[in-house]
């Protein structure tokens, strides 16, 4: 892990733990953001109305605020023909952050993020590890130049690809943390393991300031996440950013089960598995971000969870364990899908 002083391994060693944000797509949809439509392009078309998503985060105590950046490569702006803003609109999502931050009564943390590409990398496809480097030096320059605090590497599923924006990272000189979407039977759809996520980047630059996992299926399957990785490093600082409970279609439309009081548990637990930075992700509003600060603040610690004190608060897990879909042996799977 990297040692060199920055505004996020200041705030964490004088806090302990970090509350990050919650949703950015599904909470710009209820304002009324369409399917389709690149949240992104808001920053300059509806830049109040990323303010106010950054605001209620801050005011319900988000110490780590997300920029609205996500699909921020020339890759995924290019599916909204503007491949050829990647530095403006991520200036622009960085400052639009670092506003709401600077004028917050408390130290908030602009995390920069930064999704995947949407390609796979050669020899699964067309994109040489080199283009993932570059596509991911623009977008962070971008950042970088809005006053971003720390590259936040998210949703990730290929371990090559994790690498490349890591290096990205230190090119550009951001310090940086990832995170996998462990969404495949406990793993990513690429098959990293949670437990593995340690190793990924740890040779790039001075290694992540913080690993670990966001969005994925459940708030539940999260947590079995989480536990692998605090299990196989109880050192490291680990982030977890987990979806609101669990989805549900209805429809066409998603909706996401958890209410505030199944997060401030989620939170809880995922204190007492040892994560360091928690937050949430699809789904999660700001009242459910209020009740996960407060159940933070409230905090009396608790032994390290069981998977089964897991599903007994929060429901069952919607997937195998990365540990059940790792065994060859088929009669170890004892827990169905939901
Ligand atoms: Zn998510």
């Amino acid at each position: 892990m990297a040692t060199l002083s920055n505004p996020l391994s200041d705030l964490l060693a004088e806090k302990g733990v970090l509350l990050a944000d919650g949703a950015t797509g599904t909470n710009l949809f209820s304002q009324g953001l369409e399917a389709g439509e690149a949240p992104e392009l808001w920053n300059e078309a509806q830049p109040e109305k990323i303010v106010k998503l950054h605001q209620d985060f801050v005011d319900a105590g988000a110490d780590i605020i997300l920029t609205n950046s996500f699909g921020g490569t020339r890759h995924r702006l290019k599916l909204h023909q503007a491949e050829n803003r990647v530095h403006e609109l991520n200036r622009k999502a960085a400052e639009i952050a670092r506003s709401v931050a600077d004028k917050a009564p408390r130290k908030v943390i602009v995390a920069g993020s930064v999704g995947p590409t949407g390609e796979l990398l050669v020899p699964l496809g067309a994109m040489t590890y080199e283009d993932a480097v570059a596509a991911f030096v623009e977008q962070m320059e971008g950042l970088k130049a809005g006053g971003v605090d720390v590259a936040w590497i998210e949703t990730m599923s290929s371990p090559d690809e994790i690498r490349a924006a890591a290096e990205a990272a230190v090119k550009v000189g951001l310090p940086y943390t990832f995170t996998g979407s462990f969404d495949t039977a406990g793993k990513t759809m690429m098959g990293l393991d949670p437990k593995d996520i340690h190793g990924v980047a740890g040779d790039i630059g001075s290694g992540p300031l913080a690993v670990g996992a966001n969005c994925g299926v459940g708030a539940s399957d999260i947590l079995s996440s989480l536990l692998d990785m605090t299990g196989a490093n109880p050192d490291a600082t680990v982030i977890v950013k987990g979806n609101c409970g669990i989805p549900e279609f209805r429809g066409t439309e998603i909706f996401y089960s958890g209410t505030p009081p199944l997060m401030a548990d989620y939170a809880r637990l995922a204190r007492d598995a040892g994560a360091k930075i928690i937050g949430g992700c699809c789904g999660t509003s700001c009242d459910h971000l209020a009740a996960m600060r407060r159940a933070l603040d409230d905090y009396t610690p608790g032994p390290r969870p069981t998977i089964e004190t897991i599903v007994e608060q929060i429901g069952p897990l919607r997937n195998k364990t990365a540990a059940e879909s790792g065994a060859q042996d088929g009669g170890r799977r004892t827990r169905r899908r939901g």
